[in-house]
């Protein structure tokens, strides 16, 4: 194991064999009630890139996501990236030179504060709507106070420090980013918008860098954090197209956002870029890929053609089920069609009686 990686490895894995009745129940419910629902209506306005994998992976799944708005619990690891996040976010108040692992981490407990007790009179509706659900499934799996919670900070600490063995973080900033005309934003958390082939997309990118050759060329690169401790196609010795198809899902978000960048800005993004801070090997946990032109014209092709299969599960009511090693860690697969029968649901109400 590397010498930062999490040690909180018995939180990681949501246990599918325990899911309870109250649980499977309450899913079963909001299914039934979605049925009853104009699904079209119930679409999101703005699709946004990681929806749209959503369905890409699983038609099923997106169902029960988005339209019967059934939420997965949040795990452990995911919380434990999501602390780490608001640390690696904030050492960019400080200027280059003065990011230290140690001063990053000083933001963990603070963040984590304020995931569990948010300040929402000052947050915009949409930001609220987020704390509140965040705070939510936070305090869903840890207990303030607990050493279920002291494991937890120690986990995004160790994030945070693998992350410093990942990247050179006092080599670039991305704030007061300056565009080709001559506004400037903040890279940090960026909420992006823009329509593109007819598709409104919105999403929030995890950093943006502008960094320039010797010959000061500029150039605009796009990051996303990863919380888990490698890539998914390293996970196994994949054949060659498997792993093309894995890697194409997994970037397909940061492609969307290149895409975004260069409608909203005329940035033209050339790597993108996912790092999984659960690792502090730099050699798997620094993933990246030169964006071409073809790329972004076949990821807008890609997303318009996910939106109008989207619009016509939503007409039709025709939800396809998609299985594959994923199904093994689907909380909805006590409820999947694929995995369960009427008869189940029969069996379990019965037993809910008794
Ligand atoms: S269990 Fe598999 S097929 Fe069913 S919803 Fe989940 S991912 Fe889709």
């Amino acid at each position: 194991m590397a010498p930062h990686a999490s040690t909180a490895q018995d939180h990681t894995v949501p246990d599918m064999t325990t899911t309870n009745d109250d649980l499977v129940a309450e899913m079963r419910e909001k299914i039934a009630a979605a049925a009853d629902k104009n699904a079209l209506a119930a679409l999101p306005k703005k699709l946004s890139p990681s929806r749209a994998n959503n369905f890409k992976g699983c038609p099923q799944q997106f169902y029960f996501r988005t339209i019967a708005r059934i939420s997965t619990p949040q795990s452990f690891a995911s919380l434990r990236g999501t602390i780490a996040h608001g640390a690696l976010e904030r050492i960019f108040d400080h200027p280059p030179g003065e990011r230290t692992a140690e001063l990053a981490i000083t933001y963990v407990r603070p963040h984590w504060e304020s995931i569990i007790n948010p300040d929402l009179e000052k947050l915009n509706e949409r930001d609220r709507g987020y704390a509140e659900s965040a705070q939510k499934d936070a305090l869903e799996i840890i207990t303030p106070g607990t050493d279920v919670e002291a494991d937890l900070l120690k986990a995004a600490e160790d994030c945070v420090r693998n992350w410093f063995s990942l990247e050179k973080v006092n080599t670039f900033t991305p704030t007061n980013l300056e565009l080709p005309d001559g506004r400037t934003i903040d890279g940090r958390e960026l909420w992006v918008a823009a329509r593109l082939a007819g598709v409104d997309v919105n999403g929030r990118i995890d950093r943006v860098d502008r960094w320039y050759t010797p010959d000061q060329v500029v150039h605009w690169s796009v990051t996303d954090y990863k919380s888990s401790a490698q890539a998914p196609w390293l996970k196994k010795p994949y054949r060659r197209e498997t792993v093309e198809r894995i890697k194409d899902e997994n970037f397909f978000q940061l492609k969307v956002y290149a895409a975004v960048l260069w409608k909203m800005f005329g940035i033209q993004v050339e790597w993108l870029r996912l790092i999984y801070i659960g690792t502090d090997d730099r050699e798997t946990g620094v993933q990246q890929l030169r964006v071409t032109r073809e790329m972004i014209d076949a990821t807008v092709r890609d997303l318009e053609s996910t939106w109008g299969s989207i619009k016509r599960a939503a007409r039709t009511g025709v939800w396809p089920t998609k299985t594959g090693p994923l199904c093994d860690w689907c909380h909805f697969q006590p409820v999947c069609p694929a995995f369960s029968s009427p008869d189940d649901e029969q069996a379990d109400k019965a037993a809910a009686s008794n």
